[in-house]
């Protein structure tokens, strides 16, 4: 997801061709666990949905199976359930409106060959115990499957959409279809991992293959995961859409009469990629920018990362921003407005951001309940990567003609405000609040990779997220085997860094705490000297220790580098030169994004007193965070 930034500033609210490519290839990308058939009916007056599903899941585990849990997310837009209960405790100035009411009902659970077994399902609160909370339900079987046995179900459910409070619902004409069915939990490091759903969490989900069948009014217009099938008109003014999905995880869908279609392709290292982007009619204008970042992003990741495999990917203007900035496997939520002028590259950052997710989130699909900060934060710093390439480093999300800013600077906004609180590596639900969540799993995220990638290197940076990519796409990596992946890529020993930028909260700030020049015949007034003694003091605030570099200038034009290695408190260089100190800075290159102020990293020298106390640099900085301040964030 993408964070809403500008979002405060930002007050926004065809058709079916023929099909296309052939299921992707006969050979599984992915172990293939799951395979859901589900055949559902919408009806967009009432915003109700009646399916069946049959899920079949293959015991891959070394075990037998007995009891299953199924994510059931619709109910987390109930009043009591944990979701909501945790958003009223962030937000609780929000209003809440009956038509945020949302629910999903498993009016029957049947296991082939082991009967009905609905009056088995038990609801559990596996992470707070919330009695109230119905996001999570499980079953016993009476025979356990055994490994290497598969098992099906058969489910029907009922479901009924809230007008969208968090990604899924409807609103007006628009219909976002997300986390809509009951989707199984996965066996994971030896046990069930089927997370409720949380204010801060998102998914975690087993590979398979989808087929879909969905039935809805004629005049809607539909995208979906994967690829189209099917569509047949039926005699009642409703059409049958059918959708085939390979080797992703979940699957989602969208429907509004209004949409207007803008059909694009990329041509990828493995075969044409169908981009069909569905825009409000009022942004209808911004149909070609979003496939336009579409595609350079698409390059990008191919080059940098490796192929994207499917056929398809669908981009979605939503109607509302709350179903926007969001992932699913090979279709994409993102946001506009159509006064959106070119030099405000938000409309490109959330493409380029949600784009990510397909090779983060859609491919490696590391545990989101668990170690978001795999996915959003890899996914932020990756982001950055790739419009600092587009637009250039300053200028990546705002590139005016006076105005610039960039994506980093944006991110360090965020992780400054918030660096005490939270490790990385929280679980999602446990973050201190929603706040520390965000600015922690994206921010510091990002900020940690780009400072990471100054001691390593940007090429063995992007070699690492290489193998990270191609050795772990389609499994369930975790945080500790992509830290592994850095540490053998680059070659280097960095538990160091690592122990403090992901699994601590230990502060980084260093400081020039004083810079000064004064005769070395002070003593004598009669005669100037034309010799100078110069003292910097480098103080490191925080706790955080890290090798800095600092720039040391004189007024004869003459600069030096120093390195510190920032083992103690603070250190002092001394210089007797014909010229006097004119300034410090400490990381004169801007590569330790994870200092928390960067105000304090520079001090132009004061003469004899030294009390001239200005800074050399950022004085911008202040005018552009009380802009930023006015901007959320997104996810
Ligand atoms: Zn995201």
């Amino acid at each position: 997801m993408r964070l809403g930034i500008l979002v405060a500033l930002l007050s926004w609210s065809s058709f079916a061709h023929a099909e296309h490519a052939p299921p992707q290839s006969n050979v599984p990308l992915s172990n293939r666990i799951v395979r859901y058939n589900i055949d559902a009916t919408y009806d967009p007056k009432t915003h109700t949905l009646e399916a069946t599903e049959i899920l079949t899941y293959k015991n891959q585990t070394a075990q037998p199976l007995s009891v299953f849990p199924f994510h059931l997310y619709l109910n987390g837009f109930q009043p009591n359930s944990s979701f909501t209960r945790e958003a009223h405790r962030d937000y609780r100035n929000e209003e809440w409106k009956s038509s945020y009411l949302g629910s999903i009902e498993i009016k029957k659970l049947e296991v082939v060959g082991q009967g009905d077994l609905t009056s088995r399902l038990q609801f559990v609160a596996p992470d707070d115990h919330n009695p109230d909370d119905r996001t999570v339900a499980q079953v016993q079987l009476p025979r356990a499957i055994a490994a290497g046995e598969s098992v099906e179900f058969r489910i029907q459910f009922h479901d009924k959409f809230p007008e969208v409070v968090a990604r899924t619902g409807y609103k007006g004409t628009f219909m976002m279809g997300a986390q809509w069915f009951p989707k199984v939990g996965v066996w994971w490091h030896g046990s069930w991992n089927c997370h409720q759903f949380h204010e801060t969490t998102e998914f975690f989900a087993d590979f398979g293959v989808f087929d879909v069948k969905l039935t809805l009014p004629q005049d809607q217009i539909v995208g979906a995961t994967g690829v189209k099938t099917l569509s047949v008109n039926n005699p009642n003014g409703t059409t049958t859409l059918a959708f085939h999905a390979e080797d992703v995880h979940d699957f989602a869908w969208t429907a509004d009469p209004r949409y207007r279609v803008f059909d694009d392709t990329f041509n990828g290292s493995s075969g044409p990629v169908h981009i069909r982007t569905l825009m409000q009619p009022e942004n209808a204008a911004h149909g070609p920018r979003y496939n336009a970042i579409a595609k350079r992003t698409m390059e990008l990741f191919d080059r940098w990362y490796g192929p994207y495999p499917y056929h398809e990917l669908t981009i979605v203007d939503p109607a509302t921003l709350r179903a926007g900035g969001m992932e699913y496997p090979t279709l994409i939520t993102a946001d506009t407005a159509w006064f959106l002028p070119d030099s405000l590259l938000l409309t490109e950052t959330v493409v380029v951001h949600e784009f990510g997710h397909q090779y983060w989130y859609a491919m490696v699909a590391t545990n989101e309940f668990e170690e978001a900060w795999l996915d959003e934060g890899i996914n932020t710093y990756t982001e950055i990567k790739t419009l600092d390439t587009l637009y250039g480093k300053d200028h990546s999300l705002i590139n005016g003609k006076r105005i610039t800013w960039g994506d980093a600077q944006e991110q360090h906004y965020s992780y400054e405000k918030s660096p005490r609180f939270d490790p990385i590596t929280r679980y999602a639900y446990q973050f201190a609040s929603e706040r520390s969540y965000g600015d922690i799993t994206y921010g510091k995220t990002a900020c940690a990779l780009l400072t990471l990638e100054s001691l390593i290197g940007e090429q063995t940076m992007q070699r690492a997220l290489r193998t990270w990519f191609q050795r772990y796409r389609f499994t369930h990596p975790s945080g500790a085997e992509f830290l592994k992946t850095i540490e053998e890529v680059s070659g280097r020993d960095l538990g160091w860094y690592f122990n403090q930028a992901i699994y601590g909260t230990e502060v980084l700030d260093y400081e020039v705490s004083s810079a000064a020049s004064w005769p070395a015949n002070w003593y004598d007034d009669r005669k100037p000297s034309s010799n100078y003694h110069s003292e910097v003091v480098i103080h490191r605030k925080g706790e955080f220790i890290l090798p800095v570099e600092v720039e040391i200038k004189f007024d004869d034009g003459s600069h030096l580098r120093e390195y510190w290695d920032g083992k103690d408190r603070w250190t002092r260089f001394s210089y007797d030169k014909k010229a006097r100190l004119l300034s410090a800075e400490v990381d004169p290159d801007r590569k330790v994004w994870l200092d928390v102020d960067l105000f304090n990293n520079s001090r132009l020298a004061g003469f004899s007193s030294g009390d001239a106390r200005r800074k050399l640099a950022n004085y911008w900085m202040t005018f552009w965070q009380l802009i930023a301040q006015a901007m959320g964030w997104m996810a």
